[in-house]
């Protein structure tokens, strides 16, 4: 123990375990094989967790959990890293949602790869950031080869740029910043006369599917706009946008003296999987000289596909791009992108700071990554994907994405000649949007009722995990495979569960005197 801060009790009472200094829990010299053998601790009951568990989650409910976490007195420390894992086993470990299960299709989660989490734990360690260059050195440039590495598989060309984000959202947001101060300064180039930014605002719009992610609304909110900037353009029967609809609002857009700021198309939308008509929104958007952003967070996987490449044909005619590496290229959350086909138009998120990156050392040509950034201090998630394309390849990591959308495929097939359920479309990525139907499909509103049902008996029960979304105003589940271990099998397994909680609940309806709690 430390002569520096002793401690309240005596550790020779033997009353309670020798307490560390505080100091001691400081990651340096003097404590490097404290930090290795902790570390490994925690990785190793993880590794239990998952050589282990059976299924995907445990299904305990809120109110059972809650007071087990606030049961806990945070002013009482365990004061060794032992006591507070095994705490953890039963607030987090036990009970937590593991995405690499098999039976896990809920959401755009994907099971991550090895090579990336020893990235990730050599990242937090040394815990660079990446704002400025004598924070990261090394970081600054693997982040921008990175970038220059995703820029030239999407085909973006020598001018193109870009910055690592902490998500989709961000990515889409910081695209819209752009796309909204490009916007206001063409106007104010071309007008006769000044024109302020803010009576430029009211009038642009953003054009977008109606099947795109909500954060493009949100951006617009954010940015000042408001949510009714966004028109939603309607998709075809195959969930994708509809460019004769979309050079219908650009034209309408045009004659109202509206300034569409951006097209935004989706390369993978959330529910759908679908891809929008690129190449046709592209030119559109070229004829119109309006910003093209592609919203890849989803089907950027195809970007390293040996076999679907061909899918995102279009995409390097965009302005702006959006990748999540955490979806489909098998990354721990968080790892997201943002490039652009001019670099230059990143100098909207730049804002020089006396003490951070002040204006002349530019001129000296240090890189600093701020400048790029909406974020200041940032995280080196570049280095999970360096680790995986220096261990894997690129290769690997797309045929694993291809492998998930072959089994969306077949899985379609399942369900398509499966008569206890109905497929909205044909997916062209990994999702499956269906609904079981009740043998007497007469009533809409049960219909929604057993859908909903069956996707919580089912997480309750803890044997898999569905998604659910609403089309058209109907309640449907969702299967999103982002795991290549799902086997056709597993879809049907999971399938008969989903029907087998239907059915349940269908018949407890129909003897509404039963007593539930008995069944
Ligand atoms: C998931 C998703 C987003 C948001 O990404 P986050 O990483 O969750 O912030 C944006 N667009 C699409 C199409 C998505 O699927």
């Amino acid at each position: 123990m430390s002569f520096l801060a002793p401690t309240a009790e005596d550790p020779s009472s033997g009353a309670l375990p020798a307490r560390l200094d505080s100091r001691e829990h400081l990651l340096n010299n003097s404590t490097a094989d404290r930090y290795r053998d902790s570390v490994s601790e925690g990785v190793s009951r993880v590794a239990s967790r998952i050589a282990t568990c059976e299924r995907p989650l445990t299904g305990i409910s809120a109110p059972r959990l809650a007071p087990e976490i606030s049961g806990i007195d945070l002013e009482q420390p365990l004061g060794d890293h032992l006591a507070a894992l095994d705490e953890l086993e039963n607030v987090y470990l036990r009970d937590a949602v593991y995405f690499h299960h098999p039976r896990y299709l809920g959401h755009l989660n994907c099971p991550v790869v090895i090579p990336a989490l020893v990235g990730e734990a050599v990242l937090s360690s040394v815990n660079s950031s990446l704002d400025t260059w004598d924070q990261s050195i090394g970081g600054t440039l693997i982040e921008r080869r990175l970038i220059d590495w995703t820029t030239q598989r999407i085909g973006l060309g020598s001018a193109a740029d870009g910055i690592f984000t902490s998500g989709g959202t961000q990515s889409n947001l910081q695209a819209m910043l752009l796309a909204r101060d490009e916007a206001c300064r063409l106007v104010q180039k071309n007008s006769e006369t000044p024109r302020r930014k803010a009576e430029i605002l009211p009038q642009l719009r953003i054009l977008t599917s109606e099947c795109s992610h909500f954060s493009i609304a949100k951006s617009a909110a954010l940015l000042g706009l408001g949510y009714d900037a966004v028109i939603a353009v309607p998709c075809g029967e195959d969930k994708r946008m509809q460019a004769d609809a979309l050079a219908r609002e650009l034209d309408a857009c045009a004659r109202e003296g509206l300034v569409v700021m951006a097209v935004v198309a989706t390369a993978g939308t959330t529910d759908f999987g679908s891809i929008d008509p690129l190449p046709e929104i592209a030119e559109l958007c070229r004829r119109h000289e309006t910003w093209f952003h592609v919203d890849a967070a989803y089907g950027c996987g195809l970007l390293v596909s040996p076999r679907r490449r061909h899918l995102l044909n279009g995409i390097e005619l965009a302005d702006s791009v959006t990748v999540d590496y955490h979806k489909s290229f098998f990354q721990p959350v968080s790892s997201s992108a943002v490039l652009v086909r001019d670099r230059n138009t990143l100098r909207h998120a730049t804002y020089h700071a006396d003490y951070l990156n002040p204006a002349r050392v530019d001129e000296e040509r240090i890189p600093n990554q701020v400048d790029k950034s909406i974020q200041t201090t940032r995280r080196f998630d570049a280095l999970k994907l360096w680790m995986t394309l220096r261990v894997m390849g690129a290769d690997g990591v797309g045929e694993l994405f291809d492998e998930v959308v072959d089994r969306a495929a077949d899985g379609w097939s399942l369900l398509t000649a499966d008569p206890r359920f109905e497929v909205v479309v044909r997916p062209q990525l990994s999702t499956l949007v269906f609904r079981y139907l009740p043998p007497d499909n007469s009533d809409p509103a049960l219909c929604d009722a057993v859908n909903l049902h069956a996707r919580e008996a089912l997480f309750a029960s803890g044997e898999a995990v569905v998604a659910g979304t609403v089309v058209d105003g109907r309640h449907y589940l969702k299967f999103t495979l982002l795991n290549p271990q799902t086997t056709l099998r597993d879809i049907a397994t999971v399938l008969d569960l989903i029907a087998g909680h239907a059915r349940q609940y269908l018949s407890e309806r129909a003897e509404p005197h039963t007593d539930r709690r008995a069944g």
